[in-house]
């Protein structure tokens, strides 16, 4: 069934995200492959649809999170290699082979476990293997005394007659960090996971088809990185600085609608805890967007939103369905007129800064309450609604 209601909607446009994917091709060159990462949803913008335009385009992969994820994608016709970043307990190593899905090894154990189950189910599981090369997170520790531990671990994965190892990988921390530190940081990463990938292909005399390592920050700033295959998510969407110096185009823009208008004198307490006082007589509207929708409280009282008549305050707290703008001085904005919460013309970056925080956050946060309406060529190709109606 179809939403009824014209309340908060996110528009994605594909076109932009197309253009981004063209021009991240454009820098990287014939001989590079694309992963475009569209875990967590595609960052909020709906995975099906992100994935049915790059595997149009002729993207090479994709990489989500987790098995579920995965499934969702080719159950949606995506055909395409997908590649899982996170955790897959071993149990869905037969389903995960059956239907063609990537699994990233991470250590000697998972290794184990992995291969054990592949035998069991007579098949085959594809894997890249993870470096730890500073990210401390998931991957095979190769630091300076875990070196040969490490090399030791990952060839003897190669050699596992239930894995295919197609590929090896690891992950930059602050390859989109400025200053000098972070710039040695990344290149010392680089370095690690190179002498790594030699030591392996030489032991093990296998080449993996498949090197890459370049997230955003590392496609935007280090081309010396992009070996095989690149990496990049928050650019293909066209947020933060990165984007804005390539010219990209933010993807996901968030409208709502004023549903109501009070006028409230001098010294009227705004919505819950009153930490908004009118110091004057104050046309205030109320949209339909609130922290279940994916709003921060924490940007309560502290930004705007635009209106068709310019940028209008955010006042008093935000609630869970619920904000409050400052609409006195903008006699055009009345009951039904549309406002961007974010898009082109407010950007999310500006947001997410004044929240104290990145621009990821604020995409992924868009709820299953807000529906997404797909653009293409300027028209309205599909509405998604998350809500189980
Ligand atoms: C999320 C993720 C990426 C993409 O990061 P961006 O900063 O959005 O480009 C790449 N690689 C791994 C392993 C990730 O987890």
């Amino acid at each position: 069934m179809e939403s009824t209601l014209r309340r908060t909607w996110a528009e994605v446009n594909l076109d932009a995200i197309a253009h981004n994917y063209k021009t991240i091709r454009n820098k990287i060159g014939d001989g590079t492959k694309f992963l475009g990462v569209v875990k967590a949803d595609a960052y909020g913008h709906g995975s099906i649809q992100v994935s049915k335009l790059l595997q149009e385009l002729g993207a090479d992969y994709l990489a989500v999170s987790s098995a579920d994820e995965a499934l969702e994608l080719r159950v949606n016709n995506i055909t395409m290699p997908i590649l899982i970043l996170g955790h897959t307990p071993k149990e869905q190593v037969p389903r995960l082979i059956e239907h063609n899905i990537t699994q990233t090894i991470t250590c000697k154990a998972k290794a184990d476990e992995y291969n054990e189950e592949a035998l069991k189910c007579g098949g085959v599981l594809k894997v890249h293997i993870k470096v730890d090369t500073g990210m401390s997170r998931l991957g095979y520790l190769c630091d300076d005394k875990n070196f040969e531990t490490g090399v030791n671990g990952i060839s003897e994965a190669c050699t596992m007659p239930g894995l295919d190892a197609e590929g090896i990988f690891t992950h930059f921390a602050v390859s989109d960090e400025p200053g000098d530190e972070n710039l040695e940081y990344t290149r010392h990463q680089f370095h690690l996971l190179k002498r790594v990938i030699e030591a392996v292909e030489a032991n093990v005399g296998h080449r993996f088809k498949i090197h890459h390592c370049a997230n955003t920050g590392a496609v935007a700033r280090f081309p010396e990185t992009y070996m095989d295959m690149v990496r990049p998510g928050l650019l293909l969407y066209g947020y933060g600085e990165f984007a804005r110096q390539m010219n990209l185009i933010p993807a996901m823009t968030l409208k709502s609608t004023v549903s109501t208008i009070k006028i409230y004198s001098e010294g009227t307490a705004i919505s819950y805890g009153g930490i908004y006082v009118t110091d004057k007589k104050t046309r205030i509207g109320v949209l339909p967007y609130g922290y279940a929708d994916g709003f921060f409280r924490s940007l309560s009282n502290k930004c705007s939103v635009m209106t068709e008549a310019g940028p209008a305050s955010l006042r008093g707290k935000i609630c869970m369905d619920m904000c409050m703008i400052d609409i006195t001085d903008m006699p055009e904005v009345g009951v039904g007129s549309e406002v961007e919460i974010f898009g082109e013309r407010n950007s999310v970056d500006e947001l997410a800064e004044i929240a104290g925080t990145i621009p990821y956050e604020l995409t992924c946060a868009v709820s299953k309450r807000v529906p997404r309406y797909y653009y293409r060529e300027g028209e309205l190709i599909e509405k998604e609604l998350m809500l189980r109606l």
